[in-house]
């Protein structure tokens, strides 16, 4: 309802107004001066019209109009001006330029000042209610233009990808866009304030709630990643999003959120990380089969439910390496499973299949027939279906060209499926695997061959292997000492050049046959190697053994036959002919005869004896049985016996001549076997003295004990040979084409009697630098036996190599 200001310096002018006004039955405010009038009119601008008094001290009514319409809030006021003098025409136009709407002369008609002032105010109640209309027609747009503006906003989140819900200030969900429907599989009239609560994993739930608890007390943004359950039971990772939507006075009005699925993301990082996990775990296991057992029991329950690893064995038959499960009550079951229907290697389905073709296979949802076709009857079938198999990924681990295994990732109560990034993965780690057997293999038998290797560098066996080409591969250390070949030298080299002989003799030994020895010349020397060959598919191998020293050895022996047997037909022929003679009836044998005929057959009986004895005491040497008694013997007496004997049958032209200073020690010495060293070399002194000559005994103090120094002037030792006529059956003329009979085991004998009595002999020429190199001027034999110091002693028997 609208008032009216009525302005009047004197106050019975304004009583007058408000008598007329009254019955309009309006408010009637008035001011008795311009400034008063102002001054109401800052408070309030209700006023349907002004009645303006025009004379007035100070501010007068046109400058106080003035002033009015200026002011913007006041501008429109309707004003009147009242007067009683100001009729001529100037005041009346000021009155109208000032923005007067009527003029009105005192004393005026109250009913028609009344009727004025009726039209203005009905003017401001029209006015006022024009206004009144456009705000309400200005609100209902408002809310048509929400309303219409919510609904785009709803067609909007329904046709996103992502799941959107809204909740009030206090968490409880208000809205969920069509998405949640399709992917929760509710139905509308499910769906209620925390019905996202149900959906959330379990193990992801405790944190969504306090986060959610905490974001709700503080207002901040929500934000957690958690899976979220599918129409299908599978559960999906999501990153939950929520920002409060606030007022214009800041407070919360409701809650907007979104869930993003992030599953591939997350299957991809978990993919990557269980990827790098289990490289680890294959390269730091010392053996791979351990590394894939670690590997299967990190795969559940992050990749899967089920994880087995199986192997093709050498026989064929499939093996089960791993079976892991979360739950061992599970892997249990499932290896009762398997043991009582082992993997079939010609099974037409899953890891055979796999290892058989050396194909992955991926199902993403395992069809029911699969299990009833993968059944072997119905109680395996049974059994299967317990298992609760959804998803089957298998991939093989290959070695080399071949398939050795397979590793089975299978799902189940997870409802997880699998899809291509997972059988990504999974081969992945199949060729991780592979690599990892495949450097396993090759170090074993990098092993193997270092080991062959080292073997063959220690055998005592010659080995040299050719290739193809017959060029030389190897040349072990043994062929090295035995040839004086170094590798260095050869290996590398065809065998036709840098191994003598090799061209005319190594091969054409039988491959694969019997040991053939060959005689090979290699820097001057001969040597005899026995090669035996054998073929293989990169080229030839040889192993040879040294047989040179063999063979001179069965030179010599078949040698021996040949002397002994000479050496014991001539005294038997002798004795034979002697007792022929003895025994003929038509001869009259005179007794000196007799007795001289009788003294060969005793003669040549002592030699064939002495023969014998040398044969019998050599193979005692040699195998040790010989005994020793060790006395003191005095070196003086010893000599002179074993003179005297040799004396009773010098030989013409040959003197004998002992030589022993006084005070000679005693020796500690074995007296029958010194005697039997002494007698070797007196005898033989005169032996090899065919043309005559005088031998030399000489006794004497030696370096290390009593010396004996035996000379002739004989036929003489050339220096190469001195050390081995002590060898066992050599002699420097086997062929005797000098006549001169022997066994070849009289020095040897020597040497290993005084070898026993710890003491010395060798052999010297009597003229050594001369040009015939020592032989014809004869040679000493010397021999060396330690002073007897302590008292007689007895040793066991000594064993030694001849
Ligand atoms: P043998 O029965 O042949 O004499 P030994 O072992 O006693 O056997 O001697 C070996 C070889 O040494 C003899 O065959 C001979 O050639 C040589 N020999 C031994 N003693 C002498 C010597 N005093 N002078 C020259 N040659 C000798």
């Amino acid at each position: 309802m609208p008032s009216l200001l009525l302005v009047d310096d004197r106050p019975q002018n304004l009583l007058a107004l408000q008598a007329i006004l009254e019955p309009l039955g309006h408010e009637l405010v008035s001011a008795s001066s311009g400034a008063e009038a102002l001054r109401c009119l800052l408070h309030r601008d209700d006023f349907a019209v002004i009645l303006l008094d025009v004379q007035m001290p100070d501010l007068d009514g046109f400058e106080v109009a003035e002033v009015i319409k200026q002011r913007e809030r006041t501008s429109l006021i309707p004003i009147i001006f009242l007067t009683a003098l100001s009729k001529e025409e100037r005041h009346v136009f000021r009155g109208y330029e000032v923005g007067a709407v009527d003029y009105v002369f005192k004393p005026f008609d109250p009913e028609i000042l009344r009727a004025k002032v009726a039209v203005f105010i009905d003017l401001w109640e029209k006015n006022q209610q024009i206004r009144l209309q456009a705000e309400q027609l200005a609100e209902q747009e408002l809310a048509e233009l929400r309303r219409a503006s919510a609904e785009r906003y709803r067609q909007l989140a329904d046709a996103m990808p992502q799941i959107v819900w809204t909740s009030d200030s206090a968490g409880n969900a208000t809205y969920y866009n069509r998405r949640w429907f399709e992917y929760t599989g509710m139905a509308d009239d499910q769906v209620d304030a925390t019905a996202w609560s149900r959906f959330t994993h379990p193990d992801d739930l405790p944190e969504t709630i306090a986060r959610r608890a905490q974001t709700l007390a503080d207002g901040g943004v929500f934000e957690v990643e958690y899976r979220f359950r599918a129409a299908d039971g599978t559960y999906r990772w999501h990153l939950g999003r929520a920002v409060p939507i606030r007022d214009e006075s800041g407070e919360i009005d409701f809650w907007i959120g979104t869930a993003t699925d992030i599953d591939d993301r997350k299957r991809i990082e978990e993919a990557q990380r269980f990827l790098l996990d289990a490289g680890g775990k294959l390269s730091m296991s010392l053996d791979w089969r351990t590394g894939l057992q670690e590997v299967a029991k990190l795969a559940v329950p992050r990749i899967a439910d089920w994880c087995a690893v199986h192997l093709l064995e050498e026989d064929g038959a499939i093996a089960t390496l791993a079976l892991e499960h979360a739950d061992p009550a599970k892997v249990v079951f499932a290896q009762e499973l398997q043991q009582r229907y082992p993997p079939d290697p010609g099974g037409a389905r899953g890891a055979a299949e796999v290892i058989r073709s050396g194909n992955a296979q991926l199902m993403p949802e395992v069809p029911a027939d699969a299990i009833a076709n993968a059944a072997r009857d119905e109680m395996h079938e049974q059994l299967l279906r317990e298992l609760g198999i959804r998803s089957f990924l298998c991939v093989p681990i290959n070695a080399g060209e071949s398939t050795c295994g397979a590793i089975t990732f299978v799902t189940a109560e997870s409802g997880r499926r699998f899809a291509d990034q997972d059988l990504r993965m999974a081969e992945e780690l199949a060729l991780r695997a592979s690599a990892v057997i495949e450097n396993a293999r090759l170090y074993e038998e990098v092993e193997r061959r270092a080991q062959a290797a080292r073997a063959l560098e220690t055998i005592a066996d010659g080995v040299v292997l050719l290739d193809t080409d017959e060029r030389i591969l190897l040349w072990n250390h043994a062929a090295e000492a035995m040839t004086g070949l170094a590798a260095a030298d050869i290996i590398g080299h065809p065998a036709r050049e840098a191994l003598p002989g090799y061209a005319d003799h190594v091969v054409d030994v039988d491959v694969d046959g019997r040991p053939q020895t060959v005689p090979l010349e290699i820097n001057g020397r001969e040597l005899w190697l026995s090669f035996s060959a054998v073929r293989f598919d990169e080229g030839t191998v040889y192993a040879f053994r040294d047989l040179t020293e063999e063979r001179v050895i069965e030179q010599m022996r078949s040698d021996f036959v040949a002397t002994v047997s000479h050496e014991l037909r001539t005294p038997l022929a002798a004795i034979y002919g002697a007792a022929v003679t003895l025994r003929r009836p038509d001869l009259e044998l005179g007794d000196e005869m007799r007795h001289r005929l009788l003294e060969v057959v005793a003669d040549e009986s002592d030699r064939l004896a002495q023969i014998v004895n040398d044969v019998l005491l050599a193979s005692h040497l040699d195998s040790g049985q010989l005994q020793l008694r060790i006395e003191t013997v005095d070196a003086t007496k010893v000599t002179k016996t074993v003179i005297d004997a040799a004396r009773t049958h010098l030989p013409d032209g040959v003197t004998l001549t002992f030589k022993a200073p006084k005070g000679l020690p005693p020796v500690a010495a074995d007296e029958q076997q010194l005697r039997q060293v002494l007698v070797n070399l007196v005898e033989n002194a005169v032996k090899y003295s065919p043309d005559g000559g005088p031998v030399e005994v000489k006794v004497a103090r030696g370096e290390r004990g009593v010396r004996w120094a035996v000379s002739d002037r004989g036929l003489g030792i050339p220096a190469s040979e001195r050390r081995r006529v002590f060898e066992k059956f050599y002699r420097l003329d086997p062929n005797m084409t000098r006549g001169i009979g022997g066994t070849g085991l009289g020095l040897y004998i020597c040497r290993e009697l005084v070898r026993r009595l710890d003491g010395r002999i060798w052999v010297e020429g009597n003229d050594a630098g001369s040009e015939d190199n020592g032989a014809g001027k004869g040679s000493t034999f010397y021999v060396e036996i330690p002073v007897a110091e302590r008292p007689a002693r007895e040793t066991p028997p000594v064993k030694t190599a001849v």
